[in-house]
């Protein structure tokens, strides 16, 4: 993947206080511009819109703190379809002059959507156009033939897969607990006191979550208690030797009648009282008499 360049800029966002649950895939609109022309603007001064990433050719550019700020680019949708610039990242591919992104564009897109995935923790179901979010037609650069380029750039986005040597549920014990990439040390995530987070392998000194690492000195294991078993025992069957047996609600022969067996049929014993057998027959069982069953 292409360097991110991160030329951030001073308006046109806000404080993130969710965690990030989509990437949102939107193209400019505007054709012939560049990353760093779509940047400026936005650099420019209140623009009451803007986006995380602008993708070109040539470059990825982010313009926002995407990890502690969030841009305003699906506000359009009001929150509707659940997703509100506030859980969501959004990135612009930028436009050749024929209305459409260049596959290299498309391309650095699939990059850094695949970065974004994985550093979010992000599944593939969760990547999705502006369009899901406001019915806005964006990125209309994809929208022919009922979308057909959409699809064909969500077929080509990897769905990477952890290793999970084990998985521990922990419970943050540090207020301000962050986990970080391993292998670039970049912040991925801050966690708060209480919250609980599933480790899937672990060093001396690291739980392996599958968004990044976190210190063990932040967390502790929660020990989840193990489920008594319940012993089930397998039932005595017995055979009905009489042509007609009747099934009676108590042990004696002046009880209700709650069910005929026929000769052969087995049924399951549970235990004996005096002469009767206790069944297992419909929802509450009942008793036979012992001198019909063998
Ligand atoms: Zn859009």
């Amino acid at each position: 993947m292409l360097n991110i360049q991160k030329l951030l800029i001073n308006y046109n966002f806000s404080n993130r206080n969710e965690s990030i649950k989509f990437i949102v895939i939107h193209d400019v609109g505007e054709t012939g511009s560049t990353a760093q022309n779509n940047r400026d603007y936005f650099s420019g001064g209140n623009r009451g819109a803007s986006a995380d990433f602008f993708v070109d050719s040539n470059n990825i550019i982010q313009i926002i703190d995407y990890i502690n700020n969030y841009s305003w680019a699906i506000g359009d949708g009001h929150g509707a379809f659940g997703k509100t610039n506030g859980n969501s990242v959004s990135i612009e591919m930028c436009l050749e002059s024929n209305g459409q992104p260049s596959e290299k564009t498309i391309q650095n897109t699939l990059e850094l959507t695949n970065y974004l995935m994985k550093q979010l923790d992000i599944g593939i179901s969760n990547v999705v156009r502006h369009y899901d979010c406001s019915h806005k037609c964006c990125p209309e650069s994809f929208s022919d033939n009922n979308w057909a380029k959409w699809n064909q750039f969500k077929a080509r986005l990897s769905t990477p897969t952890p290793t999970i040597k084990f998985r521990k549920v922990l419970k943050v014990i540090k207020s301000n607990a962050l986990c970080i990439n391993p292998i670039t040390g970049a912040l991925v995530k801050k966690f708060k006191v209480g919250d609980l987070l599933t480790a899937i392998d672990s060093d001396s000194v690291w739980w392996v979550l599958t968004i990044g690492e976190i210190s063990k000195a932040n967390c502790v294991e929660v020990i989840t208690p193990i489920k008594s078993t319940t012993i089930t025992s397998t039932p005595t069957l017995g055979t009905v030797t009489a042509t007609t047996l009747n099934v009676r609600e108590s042990p004696n022969v002046n009880s209700k009648i709650i069910g005929q067996l026929t000769k052969g049929e087995k049924v399951k014993i549970d235990c004996k009282r005096g002469n009767w057998y206790s069944t297992f027959y419909g929802d509450h069982g009942g008793y036979v008499s012992a001198d019909y069953i063998k």
